[in-house]
């Protein structure tokens, strides 16, 4: 028997059971280990939307998952029953034009891990999914790690894309799993001056034991002379930002506080639609948004 989380209406979440799915040729059956509650989850299950998608329930929860190999279809060659993998959302076509593209991640028919029940999400005993998007572990990742490979790969994505490297300059705006993520990816690529900043002390000091060379308590101030207090305290306005909170004031005080020819990452969801200083993008900033990312 499976059970798994199902979210039923806004604010009401059920643990509901169900038989296991069958597995075709191509999938495994992995029982879960870890999943990370993710934001996006969050806002689902207790507001009803995640930016300018509707909640449509019932819908099952969680995309950032590890597990082990239960069993195997007969046509899979990579996995064996007793694995350890980390799972990675989703299920592209292969033959679309972002697909074909090596953007997968971005396939338009790709059914993401947060399905309408008898699909459950990953918050289950057991989960079926094909083969080649579950990634063994090495001996040196522990399962509880493993769930972190999905954001993490986020992270790392959204670094590349912004051209982070050796000595680059950069801000990252939200201390939350998503950001601290950030940092880790940010430092591991070389950034030499990271400045954090949060709305919460508590997120500050976790970003400081993780390595970020300064920290900047937001405190509503104007998002222009926020960036200001951002280009004090790091000595140069940053060459990127990470933009990872999705509040509108925040994504505000990135634009202006990055300097031109910079680039503004957007991590972080907005709950709506926002209103952007328009007026500086042009100052040859570049925005660009990361939400998901194909196997790093
Ligand atoms: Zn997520
Ligand atoms: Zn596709």
């Amino acid at each position: 028997m499976n059970s798994y989380v199902v979210i039923r209406g806004v604010g009401e979440l059920r643990l509901e059971k169900g038989p296991v799915q069958d597995i075709e040729a191509h999938e495994v059956l992995v029982r879960m280990s870890w999943v990370g509650i993710c934001g996006s989850d969050v806002s689902l299950a207790f507001k009803g939307k995640l930016a300018d998608y509707e909640l449509e329930p019932p819908l099952g929860v969680g995309h950032e998952a590890s597990g082990v190999v239960a069993k195997c279809g007969s046509g899979v060659k990579n996995l064996k029953a007793g694995d350890r993998v980390a799972l990675e959302p989703g299920d592209p076509c292969g033959s679309c034009q972002f697909c074909r593209g090596g953007h997968y991640n971005t396939c338009e028919t790709s059914c993401f891990h947060s399905s309408p029940v008898p699909n459950p999400g990953c918050l289950s005993r057991y989960y079926k999914h094909r083969a080649d998007l579950c990634h063994k572990l090495p001996d040196t990742v522990s399962l509880e790690e493993g769930a972190l490979i999905e954001p993490f790969a986020v992270a790392i994505h959204a670094c590349r894309r912004s051209g982070v490297s050796m000595g680059t300059s950069v801000l990252i705006c939200g201390a939350g799993p998503l950001g601290l993520l950030g940092l880790v990816a940010a430092k591991a690529m070389g950034a030499s001056n990271i400045l954090v900043t949060d709305i919460k002390p508590k997120r500050l000091e976790a970003a400081k034991r993780m390595g970020a060379h300064r920290t900047l308590l937001a405190d509503g101030s104007e998002p222009r002379a926020f960036a200001q207090r951002v280009r004090q305290t790091m000595g140069c306005m940053p060459e990127v930002s990470l933009e990872c909170s999705g509040v509108e004031s925040a994504l505000a005080s990135t634009i202006y506080a990055t300097r031109m020819c910079g680039v503004v990452m957007v991590m972080g969801l907005p709950a709506k639609d926002v209103t952007l200083p328009s007026s500086t993008l042009p100052s040859a900033r570049s925005t660009s948004g990361a939400c998901s990312d194909t196997s790093t």
